[in-house]
């Protein structure tokens, strides 16, 4: 079944607020099955808004739309609806009393506008709203596309997303669901997540396994510090999903499982609590330009005092030395962002500590501090094991706080390194 949705607001069209609906809506149709292949927004404007309907109901098997069904002169959807079905408008008793009584409720006195409310194109479904006072509708649109189908329809619910949200999930899946014929599909998803890899070097590595697939079909998705692969695949239950899943994840791992640290919702802070309990390691860190950062992300994880020992913010040369121990000569001869600092500055958490490994993190945040040979968003991070020590430089670009946030999430990432 093919939807579209057509959000109406100018408020919308200005900025001014932000359409949660539509992420709901796509989300929610997604899980459904229901394939959504265009949304539109269209202000308050009784043309544009009978164009995008029109256009929406000539290629879709349902149109939902939200917004634009109170009671001011503003709120045009359902009687453009009802003038692009031709179905004529009637006020609608029993709507009327449900409106009524909920303002017998609220303690507010009923306005002659709010009548607007109960007028119901002929033929129409109304959708009951137990939140607010405008009804939704489902409105039928022309004939069916096939001999013995239903018509396409509009489907209006109001703006609000609390009303929108109970009035979609209690009255608009059933009728879908119904539509799709009882056992609908629903999408399934497994999103296998790296680090330690870029974007191209992972779609390198499993070139052929994504050209041949087609179900489930693979995106590859980078964000900072993170790649992911999401599989997705539309099935009547999660069993035959898994099924159609497990052969393709594990050709994937194969290729790239050293870098694979989870799946799905699994954060990377997560998976280095998951990496040191397994191998029986306890953590330091030794943070600079992040200011804590990344202690921080590793505490969010209940249960981190099992592997983490000590976060050291040394954020002045004074402290580096003080504290963990860094040669003087070094921050004079290299500076405070170097190879050198970073080493000392790992190898000194991990024998202040006394932790199996030490992550170490300085970088130049910006605004201010670049230089020519440094720029602002150069950072060196270091780390300290049993086996050693190494270091690696990174050139972030971005605001202070992007730079900081990206070099957390490549100092838990270096882990894997
Ligand atoms: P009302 O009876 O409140 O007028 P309505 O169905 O006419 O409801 P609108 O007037 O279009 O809906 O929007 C009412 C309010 O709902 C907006 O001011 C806004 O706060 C919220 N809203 C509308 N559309 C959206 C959307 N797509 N995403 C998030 N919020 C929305
Ligand atoms: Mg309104």
């Amino acid at each position: 079944m093919r939807a579209e949705l057509v959000f109406v607001g100018t408020e919308l069209l200005l900025g001014e607020i932000l359409n949660t609906n539509a992420q709901y809506l796509s989300r929610r149709l997604a899980e459904l099955g229901v394939d959504v292949y265009y949304q539109v927004t269209v202000g308050d404007n009784p043309e544009r808004l009978e164009g995008a309907l029109r256009q929406a109901i000539g290629r879709a098997d349902v149109v939902l739309t939200s917004g634009g069904l109170g009671p001011t002169d503003d709120d045009l959807t359902r009687e453009v609806a009802a003038a692009l079905s031709g179905r004529p408008l009637r006020e609608d008793p029993a709507v009327l009393a449900e409106i009524a009584a909920w303002f017998e409720r609220a303690g507010r006195p009923m306005t002659a506008n709010n009548r607007r409310q109960a007028m119901v194109p002929e033929g129409a479904t109304v959708l009951p709203n137990p939140v607010g006072t405008a009804p939704g509708l489902i409105v039928p649109v022309g004939e069916p596309r096939q001999p013995g189908g239903e018509p396409p329809a509009l489907v209006l619910m109001p703006g609000p997303p609390p009303e929108l949200t109970r009035m979609f999930e209690d009255h608009v899946v059933p009728y879908l669901t119904r539509r799709m014929g009882g056992t609908p599909l629903r999408l399934f998803t497994r999103t296998l997540r790296f680090c330690g890899i870029g974007e191209s070097a992972l779609a390198d590595a499993v070139q052929d396994i994504l050209a041949a697939q087609t179900d489930p079909t693979i995106a590859p998705y980078a964000k900072p510090g993170e790649v992911h692969l999401r599989l997705a695949t539309k099935a009547a239950d999660a069993a035959i999903a898994e099924a159609r899943f497990a052969p393709v994840v594990e050709a994937i791992r194969q290729r790239v499982g050293q870098h694979l640290f989870g799946t799905d919702e699994t954060t990377l802070e997560q998976a280095v609590g998951d990496l040191l309990r397994q191998r029986g390691w306890t953590l330091a860190l030794a943070e600079s330009c992040t200011g804590g950062l990344v202690a921080k992300r590793i505490t969010d994880v209940p249960g981190s005092s099992a592997y983490f020992l000590a976060g050291y913010v040394t954020y002045s040369n004074a402290a580096k030395m003080d504290v963990l121990g860094v040669p003087a000569e070094t921050l004079a001869q290299h500076g405070a962002v170097s190879e050198a600092t970073v080493r000392a500055m790992a190898e000194g958490a991990r024998r202040r500590s006394g932790a199996t490994v030490a992550v170490s993190v300085s970088g130049i945040a910006g605004p201010g501090g670049g230089t020519p040979e440094k720029p602002v968003g150069t950072v060196w991070i270091g780390l300290a094991y049993p086996g050693g020590v190494r270091a690696r430089q990174f050139l972030f670009r971005g605001s202070r706080d992007h730079i900081r946030q990206v070099t957390a999430q490549y100092a838990l990432a270096y882990l894997w390194a």
